[in-house]
């Protein structure tokens, strides 16, 4: 009879539910039969528009591993100061689910800090890790640690680094860490005191590397900036493939959050350059390949590819050939069009269909069930 009764009530909230979804907040319900995935990797290729991701599938022998994602979406990508955004806001949005001004990192519009899905996966016990192909401090994997009014506070970034427990990273760099201007402080060894296995391309490279799943892990790749991929950096795949190893071990049954990020799409965008694009979007679908492959194995790891917005309005122009790709661009700043997502894995489903780009907060930490905890 109770039993009877209690699912009389669910059906009956379940159809409420339906009926009146909050806006912006689509409901759980429909996604309650589907499995929950127990890690998150999000791949976030910067600048990455729909031309940047055709220009790279022609130029890669019309194939990309993108090709195999089952579930695609589009986000808005527009800012809460700007219809064109940049980084540090569009990162923030899909770190902390909030629209926000041009440069901000972790801060909402009125410049407080915003929590972080890595922050709270952190909190819950996941285990949490970033790699980028730009310094760690830039805006993309900054708004998923830091708390700063500007994206240029590099060194204020690097320390907001000490407050959070984030178990691995991989990015350059190394100067906001260890040979910092506004203090005498040196995070590198700091780092080292919190536990952390610290290490950096001039001493060892990352491939000879013996990774100590008992202890967090830090590597920088550059002083600055890393180098283009044209230009000899090759590290993504490699750094995507450890993150995954240390991280499924380190997290165990709780389960982890990864961002990857394909960083210098944008910067070839920026330049105008269509074959710094296209190498920079083939060396990130390299390490898309290689998170499908674990993602595949392991089952229970939902991936979400996308991109904070479109770089300098790329287009491939009449009298293009796979082969030899005749680029335009209306702009050496970044554009408003639309956003491919791409899902796969156990979650995937609600990123069909058309959202803000702070809507894949919102699914991320449903996915996760964090939402679910939430409203208990
Ligand atoms: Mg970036
Ligand atoms: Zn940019």
């Amino acid at each position: 009879m109770i039993a009877r009764f209690c699912s009389f009530f669910c059906l009956l909230s379940l159809l409420n539910c339906n009926q009146f979804p909050k806006p912006g907040l689509p409901s759980d319900v429909a996604y309650s039969d589907e499995p929950h995935p127990r890690n998150v990797i999000l791949m976030i290729g910067d600048g990455m528009g729909l031309t940047q991701v055709s220009a790279g599938m022609f130029r890669n022998g019309n194939k990309l591993n993108l090709e195999e994602f089952p579930v695609i979406g589009l986000h808005k990508p527009y800012s809460g100061s700007d219809l064109i955004t940049d980084s540090a806001a569009g990162a923030t949005a899909f770190a902390s689910g909030v629209k926000t001004y041009n440069g901000a990192i972790g801060v909402n519009m009125d410049t407080l800090p915003v929590k972080t899905i890595l922050e709270e996966a952190e909190e819950r016990g996941l285990a949490t890790g970033m790699v980028t192909t730009s310094s760690i401090v830039h805006a993309t994997p900054a708004a998923f640690i830091a708390h700063e009014p500007s994206r240029e506070l590099y060194e204020a970034i690097a320390l907001d680094f000490m407050k959070t427990e984030i178990d691995f990273f991989i990015g350059g760099g190394m100067k906001y860490f260890a040979h910092r201007k506004t203090d005498q402080r040196n995070l590198y060894v700091d780092l080292q005191k919190k536990g952390y296995t610290v290490n950096d391309y001039t001493r060892k490279g990352l491939s000879e590397i013996n990774l100590n799943e008992s202890k967090n892990f830090a590597y920088f790749t550059a002083e600055d900036e890393p180098l283009a991929a044209a230009k000899g950096r090759d590290y993504l795949l490699l750094a995507s493939h450890l993150a995954v190893d240390f991280l499924h071990t380190h997290g165990g049954s709780k389960g982890f959050f990864l961002m990857i990020e394909g960083a210098q799409i944008d910067w070839g965008g920026h330049d105008n350059n269509s074959d710094y694009i296209v190498s920079e979007m083939i060396d990130f679908d390299r390490a898309i390949g290689e998170i499908l492959k674990f993602a595949r194995e392991d089952g229970e790891t939902l991936v979400i590819v996308t991109a904070d917005h479109e770089t300098g309005g790329f287009a491939i122009n009449p009298g293009s050939t796979m082969d030899s790709l005749i680029a335009g661009f209306t702009t050496k700043d970044h554009t408003a069009s639309l956003i491919p997502v791409f899902a796969f894995g156990p979650g995937s489903e609600r990123f069909n269909g058309i959202y803000e780009n702070t809507a894949i907060y919102t699914k991320l930490r449903q996915a996760l069930g964090f939402e679910r905890e939430m409203e208990r």
